[in-house]
């Protein structure tokens, strides 16, 4: 199968960027792994996305831009590509089942994945207490404590969430400043339920078939203590999800990719959007800006050397 364009990744990037070739009639698919809207789908709420006065949900806005850019005609199909290699007159996908697909250029929009802390009980009790993603999960700690790790946008923005279920939401951030931007931080300074624990880290998840406990160091004399909670989710960062292509484009240290203003990567007829680039704003306007400069440079790479 021959196409003009792919675009990887179907999150706000992807379909913006989907949305701006569709329109100019580029011959485009995008492929989305899983569904679409990315991390935005698994946001509670956005507030801060322009236009909307009231906060709009993740999957709302998602759900919008995926019928937009479907009105315009653009292909999304579901497939999960294992490689991106350079052909002589362009590119070569494979998927994981094996299917091959040529095109002429490509838009990387497969943005990022939470870190893992990888500390003891994390990986044996994921899914039964320990958790990425409040919004898909927080409705199973009705009147229980919880904890949140981290000091960010994602994570005291994700604890405010929880306390609609959770009697009480721990954030356990590793130093005595949060990171999250001041009018995040102030909803969680004036919600009860909230609990700020400063300078410690988690360095171990307890429990049986769920979980009971999170065993908490103190970051200045190392002092353990325990709290009872039901639940942790971690906020504590994002990495790349670049495996696809790593090896093929140019990246910064954190493994993100590098791009130009024109968001074209180290190798001519790659472009790169959204949360996979290395930048110092992941947001979803950020991220639509990076799709709609993405689109317009693939357009003319496609233009000028197809
Ligand atoms: P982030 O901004 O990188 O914050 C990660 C947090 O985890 C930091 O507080 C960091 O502590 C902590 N942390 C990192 N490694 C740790 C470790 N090993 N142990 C304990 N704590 C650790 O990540 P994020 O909050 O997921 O946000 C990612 C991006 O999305 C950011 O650009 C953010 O602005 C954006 N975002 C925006 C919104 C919004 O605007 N509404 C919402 C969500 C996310 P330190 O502070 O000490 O480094």
């Amino acid at each position: 199968m021959k196409t003009g364009l792919v675009i990887l990744g179907g999150g706000p990037a992807g379909l913006t960027a989907g949305i701006y070739v569709a329109r100019a009639r580029v011959q485009a698919l995008l492929i989305e792994k899983g569904s679409t809207g990315g991390q935005m789908a698994a946001t509670e709420w956005i507030d801060n996305y322009p236009g909307n006065v009231e906060p709009v949900y993740g999957y709302e806005l998602a759900q919008r831009m995926e019928s937009q850019a479907r009105k315009f005609g653009l292909e999304i199909v579901n497939k999960d590509i294992i490689s991106l290699v350079k052909s002589s007159d362009g590119f070569t996908l494979a998927d994981d089942a094996g299917s091959r697909i040529e095109c002429g250029a490509v838009i990387l929009a497969t943005g990022a994945a939470p870190v893992k802390l990888g500390i003891p009980g994390e990986r044996e009790l994921a899914g039964k207490g320990v958790s990425y993603c409040a919004v898909c999960d927080g409705p199973f700690f009705r009147d229980l404590e919880v904890a949140v790790v981290g000091g960010g946008d994602s994570a005291v923005e994700e604890a405010v969430y929880l306390t609609r279920f959770a009697t009480k939401v721990h954030i356990l951030h590793r130093r005595d400043k949060l990171r999250a931007v001041r009018e995040i931080q102030e909803k969680a300074f004036a919600d009860p339920k909230v609990v700020i624990h400063w300078n410690c880290v988690p360095v171990e998840i307890k429990g049986d078939s769920e979980v009971r406990s999170v065993s908490v160091k103190s970051t200045l004399d190392g002092h353990i203590s325990e709290i009872p909670v039901g639940g942790i989710f971690f906020y504590v960062g994002l990495r790349p999800n670049n495996e696809v292509f790593r090896d093929l484009v140019e990246l910064d240290s954190s493994g993100f990719v590098l791009t130009d203003d024109k968001m074209a990567c180290s190798i001519p007829g790659i472009f790169a959007a959204g949360d996979i680039r290395s930048k110092i704003l992941r947001q979803v306007s950020t991220a639509v800006g990076d799709g709609a400069t993405a689109a317009y440079s693939a357009q003319h790479y496609l233009e000028n050397n197809i």
